[in-house]
């Protein structure tokens, strides 16, 4: 295991070669191709060309649109690290000269990225394969956005069909002044669950709502009551997101359907507070369909539920401390947890360390202009993940290489 000194020095030395225009070239590719969840082929075989060319043993068609490229020097520790390849189906708004050919697909979240960073991470531990000892495993992982790659790679036999790591790194673009690298042991993202929920009516005639149970007034309720899940049963010192992004009921003004659907979002952070908070779902849903005299039992659904994502202590102080020697110490921040969700952790067989870091990226004169005062209202004000005008600065490329090199080294024998 490295120093960090000798790490950051090693990185910068290994990395000094990199052209940022290639680096430029191949992201604008990828951005301006960009794929859907499960449908990431060009990007995936843009990704496995890389790795080739740099020497790496390719397994292509992992869960579909799954990489996985392996490099061995000799013995020593096996790292893996994980880039996420699809994109949204957000319309770009940013204007870019590059902006999304695909209309209604865009790079929203930055995982284009992601993926080149990995590639060229990966060409710099292949060019300086006789410096370190073990075996480097890269990852292109489909479907994070929606239907859950991590878990269908696993399923795909990620766990047997390569060498098993020591350690499993990752890391996302986020917004803020660029040249930060956020990082956290032990919570960093939050637990996701989804719920769907049909409320079942009895339909009829717009003018004779005495011969229905309108479902309409009866999910309104719910919608409402369920306001109070997180407000009124949660603790101030806990925290959840419970939001309703789907509302769907009825064809017609005057006619009262016979069922409303509800599709409800919930992040937590602890165990005990999801299942407190589901089974108060559940208790609302219930409640109130009893309350209108509905005719059936609600349908209710818990799906495609994203756990908690937990550093491993010991492995992120060790992977903070080289990014520190890279950036300087002021360059590595704590900012607390967040809300959003990943399925990163997925991937880390039972008991194997993982870490999973940001790399902030908001243009320098976008943050400036920015109104608020500190960063977090100004990290409100700026473009985030998933935002139609989300545009990471080009000043990121390489030092998002320079991150997954560094850490990678800080483990290679
Ligand atoms: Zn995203
Ligand atoms: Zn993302």
């Amino acid at each position: 295991m490295a120093e960090p000194d000798a790490a950051a020095r090693l990185t910068v030395e290994l990395t000094a070669g990199l052209s940022t225009a290639d680096l430029a070239d191949f992201y604008q590719d990828l951005h301006r191709h960009p794929e859907l969840s499960f449908r990431e082929h060009r990007t995936a075989a843009k990704l496995a060309g890389r790795l080739k060319a740099a020497g790496y043993q390719v397994t292509e068609g992992v869960a579909g649109t799954g990489v996985v490229g392996v490099l061995s020097t000799g013995a020593g520790p096996v790292v893996w690290l994980r880039a996420d390849l699809d994109a949204l189906p957000v319309e770009e708004a940013t204007g870019l000269p590059y902006a999304s050919a695909a209309g209604g697909v865009m790079h929203a979240c930055g995982h284009d990225l992601h993926v080149t960073w990995l590639a060229a991470a990966a060409d710099a531990l292949a060019a300086a394969r006789d410096v370190w000892s073990g075996t480097v495993v890269v990852i292109g992982q489909p479907a994070e956005e929606a239907g859950g790659g991590a878990a269908a790679m696993v399923a795909d036999g990620l766990h047997e069909r390569f060498p098993r790591p020591d350690v499993l790194l990752g890391q996302h673009v986020a917004p803020g002044p660029p040249g930060l690298y956020p990082h956290r042991a032990g919570l960093v993202m939050s637990a996701s669950d989804d719920v769907d929920v049909v409320v079942h009516g009895v339909g009829g005639h717009g003018s004779r709502p005495e011969a229905t149970v309108d479902p309409i007034v009866t999910a309104a309720h719910i919608v409402t009551r369920l306001q109070t899940v997180v407000s009124r049963e949660v603790a101030a010192r806990e925290s959840a997101v419970l939001t309703v992004g789907r509302f769907e009921a009825g064809t017609e003004h005057n006619v009262i359907p016979d069922r409303a659907r509800l599709a409800l979002n919930l992040r937590t952070q602890d165990p005990s507070v999801r299942r407190r908070v589901l089974s108060a779902v559940r208790r609302v849903v219930d409640g109130e369909c009893r309350a209108a005299g509905c005719p059936a039992p609600p349908g209710f659904e818990v799906v495609s539920g994203y756990p908690a994502t937990f550093n491993d202590a010991g492995l992120d102080a060790e992977v903070a401390a080289v990014h520190r020697a890279l950036f300087g110490a002021q360059s590595v921040i704590d900012a607390g947890p967040v809300m959003g969700s990943e399925d990163f952790s997925l991937l880390a067989p039972e008991g194997v360390p993982y870490d999973y870091w940001f790399v902030t990226s908001t243009p320098a004169a976008v943050w400036e202009a920015a109104p608020g005062e500190g960063l977090l209202e100004k990290f409100d004000a700026v473009p985030g993940n998933h935002s139609p005008l989300f545009a990471p600065d080009a000043s990121v490329l390489l030092p998002g290489v320079r991150t997954l090199v560094s850490a990678a080294l800080s483990r290679l024998a």
